[in-house]
């Protein structure tokens, strides 16, 4: 039996103007679906790059990649999960957006008692993120001192979180003073405003010389070559994000310029690319935020109808942490 939902889209690519609220018919899931009802879904950058055409899929489609709720029908293949479990996942098919959706279950993991829908959809994309940066991309062991930019972000206050808790010193960098001290209370080692600083100085004093290992940059554009600089002889660049536009026009020769560096764009649809994978990464997430060793920090609770409201504060860099759309 098909289920009416309200769903957002975009039918081409462009400023907010462009996101629509339309309603859609569900479909029964097909065997490997669970349909889920939908309590709180989760913003990321992300969907501004879909919603702009940074990144594509083919149009028109739905955005969102994060969501939390209710078990509501399953497919004829579906043994992991049954009606009534609260589930949630952070890499979905691209369409999150929406009241009622069908998933493919080796997508979704069951979701532990003790952890709300909110904070499941503030956390699911963003701390497998940091689950696979810290844990598969460059597997830190403590004691490191590292780079992360924009580290009050929703990335970000998650990543202070979980270095601190492995030890490791964690240099952020952010624009204001606030992002700055609430970084800093979430675990962060020593903080940089980026737009003031010299922040390969800053890191050079902070290091002793010696300059970090790791560098993980969700900013793009604005960052590449000052991170570069900031990276120990033979040590690793992680460029996960675009937050300031796309790195292009990269010559290869500035890593063996600047140490014989490494370099990686990783995503985290490679990192959990099957059910076996995403759960073990969910696992690791779970037991990190149980322990209270990572709390998910929502700054902003939104309504659907709010979407474009929400995906303006992300993309004028006026929040902190996680924004979550809640759903009744
Ligand atoms: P954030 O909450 O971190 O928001 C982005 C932050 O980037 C801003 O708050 C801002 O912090 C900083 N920033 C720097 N320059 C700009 C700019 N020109 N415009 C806008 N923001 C800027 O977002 P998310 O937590 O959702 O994502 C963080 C990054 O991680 C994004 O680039 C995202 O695409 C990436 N990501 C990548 C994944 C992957 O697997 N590759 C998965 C998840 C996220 P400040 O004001 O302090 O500078």
């Amino acid at each position: 039996m098909s289920i009416l939902s309200k769903a957002v889209r975009i039918e081409r690519h462009g400023g907010p103007e462009v996101l629509q609220m339309v309603e859609v018919e569900v479909p029964a899931p097909s065997d490997n679906e669970i349909t889920i009802r939908q309590r709180a879904l989760g913003l990321n950058f992300i969907d501004i790059y879909f919603r702009t055409g940074l990144y594509q899929a083919p149009l028109p489609h739905g955005l969102g990649f994060e969501g939390a709720g209710d078990v509501v029908a399953v497919g004829r293949g579906v043994k992991r999960f049954k009606v009534g479990d609260r589930v949630a996942y952070g890499q979905s098919p691209i369409g999150a957006y929406a009241q009622v959706r069908n998933m493919p279950q080796a997508q979704v993991v069951k979701l532990p008692k003790g952890i709300s829908y909110e904070e499941a959809a503030a956390m699911m994309l963003k701390g497998l993120t940091v689950q696979y940066l810290f844990r598969q991309t460059y597997r830190l062991q403590g004691g490191e001192t590292i780079l992360f930019h924009a580290a009050a972000g929703g990335v970000g206050l998650i990543a202070c979180q979980w270095a601190k808790a492995l030890g490791v010193k964690l240099i952020g960098t952010a624009s204001t003073p606030e992002k700055m001290a609430l970084a800093k209370k979430h675990g962060a080692w020593q903080m940089i405003d980026y737009t003031k600083e010299d922040v390969v100085e800053r890191v050079k004093t902070l290091t002793k010389g010696k300059k970090v290992p790791v560098v993980y940059d969700g900013v793009g554009k604005d960052t590449w070559e000052m991170s570069l600089d900031c990276i120990e002889p033979r040590g690793l660049m992680v460029s996960f994000g675009n937050a300031s536009g796309a790195i292009d026009g990269v010559n290869i020769g500035i890593l063996s310029a600047k140490g014989s560096l490494f370099v990686t764009r990783p995503t985290l649809a490679t990192h959990v690319n099957t059910a076996e994978k995403m759960q073990a990464a969910a696992d690791e997430l779970f037991e990190m935020v149980l322990a209270k060793k990572v709390k998910i920090f929502i700054e902003n609770r939104y309504s659907l109808d709010q979407v474009a409201e929400a995906q303006n504060a992300l993309q004028a860099r006026k929040t902190t942490g996680a924004s979550v759309f809640v759903l009744d």
